[in-house]
């Protein structure tokens, strides 16, 4: 592991699951060069899946948003990012300073982790589709207030129903609890399966939690959740 607490490689990954026992690592974790991220637009001319195409009116309709207040203090719109054809998607809170700045979610410490939590499992970034509860960076990256969630769902819902993946992990608090619209915190609803809209939900801590709380326990946890989300989507 790096000074700031992030996986260099992926060996340094692989390298961290053996220290935490786990034997059973999808052996194409590695898997080649990934593909770079595409970012949906409906004026892609070769969009040929009706995903692709519906992901980018979503796009074209959320346009250049100014719905909530989040918009006066971006920089970029972090729309989502990966494959429109996903059959596994994360879901995270919201954008931080590196993905306001790039414009793609999960880019930062946080985004590098999540990145080595996805090859862990046999896939890439380019493999699942990854998004936000909100689009824009709240300031100083606390969580988005109520009416900003409520602005943006129905963005990642028509997102969501565009990709129409076999299974979502929720990543952390934020993420989880609006998604299965409750008040129950992460603990005790990772671990097992939720139903969102008749997709099944995977509630799991947020890859920043994970950098934070550097445990053992808590790593075995999340490499659990994600093998559960694997081998729900290979069914
Ligand atoms: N944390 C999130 O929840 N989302 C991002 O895109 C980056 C960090």
């Amino acid at each position: 592991m790096t000074a700031d607490g992030g996986w260099t490689d992926l060996n340094a990954w692989v390298e961290y699951l053996g220290e935490i026992g786990v034997r059973d690592l999808a052996t194409n974790a590695a898997g080649g060069a990934p593909t770079p991220p595409v970012e949906a637009s409906a004026s892609d001319s070769d969009s040929d899946s009706d995903s692709d195409l519906d992901l980018g009116l979503v796009r074209d309709d959320l346009g250049e948003c100014t719905r909530c207040k989040l918009h006066v203090g971006r920089n970029k719109i972090v729309f989502g990012v990966g494959d429109p054809n996903a059959k596994l998607m994360f879901v995270g809170e919201g954008p931080g300073a590196e993905e306001d700045a790039r414009g793609e979610p999960f880019v930062g410490r946080a985004g590098k982790t999540l990145d080595k939590m996805i090859e862990s499992i046999g896939l890439s970034r380019a493999e699942v589709y990854i998004a936000n509860i909100v689009k824009c960076r709240p300031p100083k990256n606390r969580d988005p207030e109520k009416d900003e969630i409520e602005t943006c769902f129905p963005f990642l819902v028509r997102q969501i129903e565009a990709i129409a993946p076999r299974a979502i992990v929720a990543l952390g608090s934020p993420a989880a609890k609006t998604l299965l619209n409750t008040s129950t915190g992460i603990t005790r609803l990772r671990g097992q399966w939720h139903d969102f809209r008749g997709i099944p939900l995977m509630p799991t801590f947020h890859p920043a939690y994970l950098l934070r709380v550097y445990t053992k326990e808590n790593r075995r946890k999340v490499w659990d959740d994600l093998k559960a989300a694997k081998a729900r989507i290979d069914e």
